[in-house]
């Protein structure tokens, strides 16, 4: 898929409350000006890679890029849901993420129960896809030792 490796940095904010949390799937989004940074061609739907929140541990995620319900679907919007259980928010920290790989596009579910399980195998193929050498590497990128702050596109 074009533009991946994408490597991608900003800062956490609110998002439109879509009750990501309340599905046990919160999505970390990022802000108006870090998504216009991402190549406007860029597909809409799932994929996965590799997350980082502050200095912390680099950790597996899924993230969609979809389109902004609060721009009537006119802008995009990225959100990131990092495979790991955080005991608090992180809210206005500094979000650091590699997208590696497509898994599908973005599509609608007849029902809630349909929506939680696409995901539940969305990040089951994640955790699938990053355990191969070849994504696994990308976890040990230099990019994610950084100085917090710097942003580092397309690497
Ligand atoms: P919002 O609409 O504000 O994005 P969400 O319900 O999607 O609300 O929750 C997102 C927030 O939950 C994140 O900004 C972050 O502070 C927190 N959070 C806690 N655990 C995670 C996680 N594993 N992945 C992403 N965000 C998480
Ligand atoms: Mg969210």
């Amino acid at each position: 898929m074009k533009h991946l490796p994408y490597f991608c940095r900003g800062e956490v904010v609110k998002g439109f409350g879509r009750g990501s949390k309340e599905l046990g799937i919160p999505t970390a989004n990022f802000s108006e000006q870090v998504v216009e940074s991402f190549p406007s061609d860029i597909s809409t739907g799932i994929y996965f890679g590799w997350a980082c929140v502050g200095s912390g541990n680099v950790h597996k995620m899924v993230l969609s890029i979809g389109w902004n319900p609060f721009y009537k679907n006119t802008k995009k919007s990225v959100e990131t849901h990092i495979i790991h259980n955080f005991k608090e928010d992180f809210y206005g920290e500094i979000l650091s993420i590699v997208i590696v790989g497509y898994i599908r596009p973005e599509r609608n579910f007849d029902s809630l129960e349909a929506l939680i399980s696409a995901i539940q195998e969305d990040i089951e193929e994640a955790k699938r896809q990053l355990d191969l050498p070849e994504h696994l590497k990308l976890k040990e990128d230099n990019f994610f030792h950084l100085p917090e702050g710097k942003i580092v596109n397309n690497h």
